[in-house]
């Protein structure tokens, strides 16, 4: 059975601890490889090897560092497929599903080429007499990155390159359920120049996330995951005096006001709430149809939902891939039963999956609930699968009450044709980022990506120019270089321009 091995210090390590952890593919439910799970003494090393490395990274020029960064960026997309296929392999997602996803984390690195600009500090002349001021950002030191099993190289990637290019060092935990592309990942950073111990990676499960949280040498700590563990890293984190931002859960709500185009909007919730097996905090669980839009939306989407090609990520013909573990897909199917039996009606029941050996995997169907409400489990929980529920509002009012009441506050989307309706919509909605008439508004690499509400503890988002401010602190310097000769005399009052 394959191994797969830590990054520290720019090689392959098994580590101190005798833990290994299963690494499954998911379409046909067998083990495929055993990861190895860090222990404090593992996240120690790697902590060291990030200290001591970050002692020349973080005084490297910004040209060297931006020469690096471009390396890694042609060595990434030179190595596309082979991320993608690692991903499939052990996510399940399927191959052009992947490759977005790899494109995704691409640009980020695009953005962090730029470092040298996002760096400029500011500077005031003679804020006085023979007095100027300016500032500038530095990096903090030993970063970590926690990240969850659904986007095994985009959600690193929204972290360690701009924590890097802005000189800092990383450790990154990725999950433990698909850790092999983050591997990969530290080969291809070697393989650009980068110094040893400035990117490392430590599998691992509760016992690293703690090591990481508790580490004297850990300076700040990006989290990426679900609602009640992004609460509890930020919590013990910043109880540990580091920064955190710690981004959660979703509850992702598309509303369909009666003027769209049901076939656009129906299609396009679909590919949102299906692709990737629902398994995207930006995926749209929720439709809210306004007023008399929900007959009309129901029998679109019934017929765009039966239609989802359903089967291993590896094959062309799939469109949806199947769910991460066994649990998830019993998680899954309960929360279907269980609404039925709270009064909702199965539009398409996808419980069962018919086809050739996909018994054996995790595969859930396609999934509509209708006359869902806001009480149901299954509209209060993250379901995180291929389950979209239909909620009936009768105004935009109401809709828009409805997803402010939501704990979440990730993503939302509206589909309408009206242009006054969608920038009331924009302005009120209490969640981080919106789409109008796109169903899943991921901001571009060169903005910032977070929710509101329990999507996101902590005060910046990730990459983008919040990326920047999370990984750096500023100094300000008022300086004089003064003609002795002249007289400086200096005042017992507080100073005050002159
Ligand atoms: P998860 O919270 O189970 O795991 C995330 C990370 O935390 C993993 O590295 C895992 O090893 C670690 N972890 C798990 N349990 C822990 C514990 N008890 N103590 C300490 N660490 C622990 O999340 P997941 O199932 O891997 O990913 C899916 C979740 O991530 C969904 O809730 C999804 O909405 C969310 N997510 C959010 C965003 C966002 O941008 N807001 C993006 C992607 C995924």
């Amino acid at each position: 059975m394959k191994t797969i091995d830590h990054w520290i210090d720019g090689k392959p390590t098994a580590g101190a601890a005798q833990r290994v952890g299963p690494v499954y593919d998911p379409a046909t439910g067998r083990q495929q490889a055993e990861v190895a799970l860090a222990d404090s003494s593992d996240v120690d090393d790697a902590v060291r090897a990030g200290s001591d490395a970050f002692a020349s990274w973080s005084q490297t020029s910004l040209s060297k560092r931006t020469a690096i960064l471009f390396a890694f960026r042609e060595l990434v997309r030179a190595h596309t497929d082979d991320l993608a296929r690692l991903i499939t392999a052990e996510h399940g997602k399927v191959l052009a599903d992947a490759r977005g996803e790899v494109q995704r984390g691409l640009e980020v690195v695009e953005f962090a080429c730029g470092i040298p600009q996002l760096l400029k500090g500011e500077f005031s002349d003679q804020v006085s007499s023979g007095i100027d001021s300016f500032s500038f950002r530095q990096p903090l030191g030993v970063v970590a990155g926690i990240t969850p099993f659904n986007f095994p190289v985009m959600v690193p990637m929204w972290m360690n390159p701009v924590a890097i290019a802005c000189g800092n060092t990383f450790v990154l935990k990725p999950s433990e359920r698909d850790p092999s592309a983050s591997v990969l990942l530290a080969e291809l950073w070697a393989e650009a120049g980068l110094p040893d111990g400035v990117f490392n990676v430590v599998h691992g499960d509760k016992v690293a996330v703690d090591a990481l949280l508790d580490h004297p040498d850990v300076a700040a700590v990006s989290f990426v995951g679900s609602t009640p563990i992004a609460r509890y890293v930020y919590e013990r984190g910043t109880s540990m005096g580091k920064r955190v931002q710690a981004l959660g859960g979703a509850k992702n709500h598309a509303v369909v006001l009666p003027d769209t185009d049901m076939g656009f909007a129906a299609d396009h919730l679909t590919a949102a709430a299906f692709g990737s097996a629902g398994q995207r905090c930006m995926a749209i669980s929720a439709a809210v149809a306004v007023g008399d839009a929900a007959e009309r939306l129901i029998e679109a989407l019934r017929a765009k939902a039966s239609t989802v090609q359903v089967g291993p990520g590896v094959e062309p013909t799939s469109e949806m891939g199947p769910v991460i573990t066994q649990t998830a897909k019993d998680r899954i199917i309960g929360s279907v039963t269980s609404a039925e039996g709270q009064g909702a009606t199965l539009v398409v029941d996808g419980r069962t999956v018919e086809g050739d050996g996909l018994q054996e995997g995790y595969f859930v169907g396609p999934t509509v609930l209708d006359h869902v409400t806001p009480e149901m489990d299954v509209y209060r929980d993250e379901v995180f699968g291929p389950v979209l529920v239909v909620l009936r509002a009768e105004t935009l009012d109401d809709a828009i009450a409805l997803i402010n009441a939501n704990p979440y506050g990730n993503g939302t989307s509206i589909f309408t044709n009206s242009g006054q309706a969608a920038r009331r919509f924009q302005r009120e909605v209490t969640v981080g980022m919106i789409g109008v008439n796109v169903p899943i508004p991921v901001p571009m690499a060169y903005y910032s990506f977070g929710g509101w509400k329990d999507s996101l503890f902590g005060d910046t988002h990730v990459h983008g120019p919040e990326g920047v401010r999370f990984y750096t602190q500023a100094k300000v310097v008022t300086s004089r270089w003064p003609q002795l000769e002249s007289g400086n005399a200096a005042s017992y009052s507080f100073p005050t321009s002159s």
